[in-house]
């Protein structure tokens, strides 16, 4: 075993994570907890994966389970794709792999949604493949072990640094399920990069088990963090909007979105392009059959996402009923919208905003 391993493995034995998916690391285990982690906190992820796996408990539930109910589990974790490509990808194993998940990366990497690094993850961790798992942690500390000065962001540095580890990793392992040696290593480097090799501020550098192979540690001492070589990215596009809480009695207003492009398939509140002035909601709302009792204006929100930013402007309308014609929207009851629609965060000022309306409804109600 290089001197790295050794090291980097003595090291996370004492001070690795316990975590949830690495006491059972299944391949579905594994899986499931790889994509929620994408773009997401460890702490964030914990409740979603018991709640998730209470209710499917394994790949075939999950192939089972309607879209609507894997949304659900998912609303709040964001980039809802991932949970649409889960359950596609268990359909698949289910029909080609008879239930099994496959157990090589070159085999998983030809699933929905699972890219290059989580293949890797799941073939090491749960099947004992040596294959390092290169992620954003990894690029990092892969950039100041080497002092790779050029952008991180490319396909040459993901090769480069996939070849490093590979080569650094113990040779004899192998073994499937809890502590395999190549999974460890995988889940060591990135426990480094969550506690001591940080991206944001000054590295921990004192406390790293790999400080004598860092060349930036030795040769520019204090600039660990001047790496990775990370170039600015694109502005975001600015989108503005009009959301619109559109209430009869106690249900609100709901529709489904695209089953294509941002935000596909999940379930929002009616809202149109532009931040629309009185006259001009009041025609929308006409144009799509609600005859206002009541309008008025309420919050502004922002959402950010990854590319883009949404500012939205907010009203509340109050309707007795619909005019003639087809009801463009669902009329979902305050449980419908707590426990069956998933309306994602990008809305989340005015899930808020509605949460308390009813509260504050439900409390007078009550007195
Ligand atoms: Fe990162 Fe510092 Fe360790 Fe180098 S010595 S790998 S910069 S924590």
């Amino acid at each position: 075993m290089s001197k790295f391993s050794e090291e980097l493995l003595n090291w996370y034995r004492e001070n690795r994570r316990v975590l949830p998916w690495r006491e059972d690391p299944s391949p579905y285990h594994v899986w499931l907890s790889e994509i929620m982690l994408q773009q997401t906190r460890v702490e964030a992820v914990k409740g979603y994966y018991a709640r998730f796996l209470e209710t499917l408990p394994d790949v075939a539930s999950l192939a089972g389970a309607q879209e609507d109910t894997c949304l659900k589990l998912w609303e709040g974790l964001g980039y809802y794709s991932r949970v649409m490509n889960l359950r596609k990808a268990a359909c698949e194993v289910m029909e080609k792999y008879g239930g099994e998940i496959p157990g090589t990366s070159a085999e998983l990497i030809s699933l929905p949604g699972i890219g290059q690094y989580t293949a890797a993850a799941i073939a090491s961790i749960a099947y004992g493949e040596r294959i390092p798992a290169v992620d954003g942690n990894l690029l990092r500390i892969y950039s100041r072990l080497e002092m790779y000065e050029d952008n991180i962001r490319t396909p040459a540095a993901q090769k480069a640094a996939s070849e490093y580890f590979k080569d650094l990793m113990p040779e004899n392992g192998g073994e499937r399920g809890a502590d395999n040696p190549y999974g460890n290593f995988n889940q060591a480097l990135m426990d480094l990069g969550s506690a001591v090799c940080l991206p944001n501020s000054a590295p921990d550098c004192e406390n790293c088990p790999v400080s004598m192979f860092c060349r930036i540690h030795r040769e520019k001492t204090g600039a660990e963090a001047e790496l990775p070589n990370i170039p600015a990215g694109k502005e975001k596009k600015t989108e503005h909007l009009t959301v619109f809480l559109i209430r009869s009695g106690e249900k609100t207003a709901v529709k489904k979105r695209p089953a294509r492009g941002l935000l596909a398939g999940l379930y929002e509140f009616p809202n149109a392009q532009g931040e629309l002035e009185m006259e001009e909601a009041l025609k929308w709302l006409r144009a799509h059959s609600v005859e206002p009792v009541r309008i008025r204006r309420i919050c502004d929100a922002e959402h950010v996402f990854t590319h883009r930013k949404w500012i939205m402007r907010g009203y509340e309308v109050m309707t007795d009923s619909f005019s003639e014609g087809e009801i463009p929207f669902i009329m979902a009851d305050p449980e419908e919208i707590a426990g069956r629609y998933c309306i994602p965060s990008a809305f989340g000022g005015y899930t808020g905003w509605l949460n308390r309306q009813i509260y504050r409804i439900n409390s007078e109600k009550q007195e």
